[in-house]
């Protein structure tokens, strides 16, 4: 019998199904979708998460959050309250075949349900997640003595940052000018740049996944780097630790806002991320974000997204796997250290 993809212990007699959907004059299934076993106990605890996220009352970190905002029409993410512009997902709870209800979500809350249905070993009810064995439990590096400084409104995000701090023994600086490190929604990141000067180099921009142009913006202003908000605590302690190594940013790609990455140096397998259509690289490219480690390196390489994951080589495949599930099926090829990228990128900043 079939088990539960996401305890892994009771016998999956229900099934979250997940039909893409993309907007034609209305909103149009496309592709075939996946479906994904899970038990009762765990096809109820997903829908109670996707109801709590909403009311802001979950208890995982990086969970998404409506912040306030109601569903009033039915092409709003039953999650986050956003209306997804081009390409949304239907998830349907299936028991025993028959449809037991269904959700319209967004592509990136979508994702997150899916990736915990599906994750295994997911820790009910806990703050902290499993995956990939050792990959999803890397320590906090110590920054004791950082000062930072944040103006974060998300409260989802606002709770990831002050975990980080805790776990970094970061201390609160009194402005964005004093700070070493500076923590700022993507709407206000590019004004407070070139408020800063030469001191952007110092901010950490929090990019939801409709703040393409607000991203950039913020990165031409001289902005270290972005983590996506929602993010975990340790995709920000790994930003934060790269900036406090006084790591220097390169050039980055403006259709990603990627740094330009050279994978295969260090020896490492590495994964290239296909971008599926045009006008598609941002939202892939958050997705890839969203849904990594922190400490695995993210940029824009041959016309697609590089990662190269911090695991031994054998975990690469799991790895890849994982991702064409969190980038909602693009297609994601494993390539050895000794396959260069094809082509260089034009790159801007
Ligand atoms: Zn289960
Ligand atoms: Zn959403």
């Amino acid at each position: 019998m079939e088990r539960c993809a996401c305890c892994e212990e009771r016998p999956a007699g229900w099934a979250i199904a997940a039909q893409p959907l993309r907007r034609y004059r209305g909103w149009r299934p496309v592709g075939p979708g996946e479906r994904t076993g899970v038990c009762g106990w765990c096809a109820r605890w997903l829908a109670q998460l996707a109801a709590d996220a909403r009311s802001g009352e979950g208890r995982l970190f990086g969970q998404p959050g409506a912040n306030g905002r109601h569903l009033v029409f039915d092409d709003q993410c039953a999650v986050c309250c956003e209306s997804p512009a081009e390409r949304a997902e239907r998830t349907a709870w299936l028991r025993g075949g028959q449809a037991a209800g269904e959700l319209f979500l967004c592509v990136p809350c979508a994702r997150w349900l899916l990736g915990l249905a599906g994750s295994g070993r997911t820790l009910q009810g806990s703050r902290e997640r499993h995956l990939d064995g050792g990959y999803g439990a890397w320590p906090h590096p110590r920054l004791r003595g950082m000062r930072t400084w944040s103006s974060v409104r998300d409260r989802g995000a606002a709770e990831v940052i002050g975990a980080a701090a805790a776990a970094m023994g970061l201390v609160e600086a009194g402005s964005a000018e004093e700070a070493d490190a500076v923590l700022i929604e993507a709407g206000a990141a590019a004004d407070l740049c070139r408020e800063l000067g030469p001191g952007a180099g110092r901010v950490i921009v929090l990019a939801g996944p409709g703040a393409q142009v607000e991203t950039a913006r913020a990165l031409e202003a001289g902005a270290f780097g972005w983590v996506t908000a929602p993010s975990t605590p340790q995709q920000l302690t790994a930003m934060l630790a790269r900036l406090a190594r006084g790591e220097r940013r390169g050039g980055w790609d403006p259709a990603t806002c990627l740094p330009l990455l050279e994978p295969g140096r260090g020896g490492r397998p590495w994964l290239w991320v296909e971008v599926p259509g045009p006008g598609e690289a941002w939202a892939t490219a958050w997705l890839v974000r969203r849904f990594s480690r922190g400490y695995d390196a993210i940029g824009a390489v041959d016309g697609g997204i590089g990662v190269v994951p911090l695991v031994p080589p054998g975990a690469v495949g799991r790895v890849a796997a994982r991702l064409r599930q969190a980038a909602a099926g693009a297609r994601v090829e494993v390539r050895g250290a000794e396959d260069p990228p094809r082509r260089r990128f034009e790159a801007a900043g």
